[in-house]
């Protein structure tokens, strides 16, 4: 695959909306497809999208070039499960040359872990340096229940590997009332005793999938609330780019963070945009806006065409998104949460 160019004279101005924000981060969704089917993410028979609406590697890398000339200095590539995207470790070999000209200041990566006992050592070759791996329960029975049949020690074994790269990794926790709430201070307790970072989520109405999310929400705001009840929360000013608000937990001296996009509204910060793989460009999670980049490059754009319809969509950025738990039994937006990249 052919690299492109990173800046143009058009990047100098900064990527900024109507509101004064401006974008520096974007997440990349390289596919739509998983090994595993999460229940709050996925239906069980989720139909995935033919190959030729998704973004072949080249243009996944023109576009986040393109991005990157705008000013973007953070490349998080998510899914589906990105790593089970054919030929993606060319696409992060690819952007590392922007690591190492200076111009991005780091490429992240969101998994399930299951092929990290592959991949780990490449991903740090590359210039990765920290990645976030999704997992809500350390039982393997309830583990097989989530996803639809995945194998917890696969998971174990990736962060293992990860780890052994020298990759910093973040444990991300999907708060699930039923499920595993009673679960999560073990879960916490396990991360911080290995040294990783943790974070929660609260679940966000996003796709048709079959469980009831109105069942499944839990306030990670009574959560907090709980487990200060047995443990010291220290509220931390740190930020990693992203919408969690990070507290160090006393007694296992680890980082907790919590996502909030229901109870607590993290709008009026956001510096992100998300391109889907089929090349959609979307400036708010919790909004159907929404720019039909693929169309631009396949329509033989030149990279001034494609700059001026990234401009377009970022200027036209919502405020803010409007979920809300109570009106869960339809999805605020209709994509699921593996098309748009979580
Ligand atoms: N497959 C990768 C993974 O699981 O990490 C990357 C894609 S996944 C869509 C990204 C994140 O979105 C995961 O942490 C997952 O738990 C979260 N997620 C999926 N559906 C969600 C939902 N409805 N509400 C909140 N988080 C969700
Ligand atoms: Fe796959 Fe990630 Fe969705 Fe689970 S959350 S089904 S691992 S894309």
């Amino acid at each position: 695959m052919t690299p492109y160019d990173a800046p143009s004279p058009q990047g100098s101005r900064a990527l900024t909306d109507s509101f004064g924000r401006t974008v520096t981060y974007l997440r990349v969704s390289v596919t739509d497809r998983c090994d595993l089917r999460c229940v709050y993410c996925m239906s069980e028979h989720m139909v995935f999208l033919p190959k030729a609406e998704v973004l072949t590697l080249e243009e996944l890398d023109r576009i986040a070039t393109a991005f990157v000339g705008l000013g973007t200095r953070k490349l998080r590539i998510t899914g589906g499960e990105p790593l089970v995207r054919k030929g993606v470790m060319g696409l992060f070999q690819n952007l590392g040359r922007h690591l190492e000209s200076g111009a991005l200041e780091e490429i992240t990566l969101t998994t399930n872990g299951t092929q990290l006992d592959r991949f780990a050592g490449q991903l740090a070759d590359v210039g990765v340096k920290r990645i976030n791996v999704s997992l809500d329960t350390l039982k393997p029975d309830l583990f097989k229940t989530l996803t639809r049949g995945g194998d917890l020690a696969k998971v174990i074994g990736g962060i293992d590997a990860a780890q052994a790269a020298g990759l910093l990794v973040k444990i991300n926790a999907v708060a699930l009332k039923d499920d595993n709430a009673a679960e999560i201070p073990d879960l916490i307790r396990w991360a911080h005793g290995r040294g990783l970072d943790m974070t929660l989520i609260e679940t966000m109405p996003m796709g048709e999938v079959e469980a009831d999310r109105t069942d499944q929400y839990l306030s990670l705001t009574a959560l907090r609330a709980e487990l200060e009840s047995f443990w010291t929360l220290k509220d931390l000013a740190v930020t990693t780019g992203g919408p969690a608000r990070y507290v160090e937990v006393a007694e296992t001296g680890g980082r907790l963070g919590f996502i909030t996009p229901l109870s607590h509204n993290f709008c009026e910060a956001c510096n992100r945009v998300r391109l889907t793989c089929t090349g959609t460009l979307h400036t708010c999670l919790g909004q159907e806006d929404a720019a039909d980049l693929r169309a631009v490059i396949r329509g033989g754009a030149d990279d001034a065409g494609l700059i001026a319809a990234i401009r377009n969509a970022v200027d036209a950025k919502p405020k803010g998104h409007d979920f809300h738990i109570a009106r869960a039994s339809a999805p605020a937006v209709a994509r699921h949460m593996s098309t748009t990249g979580g």
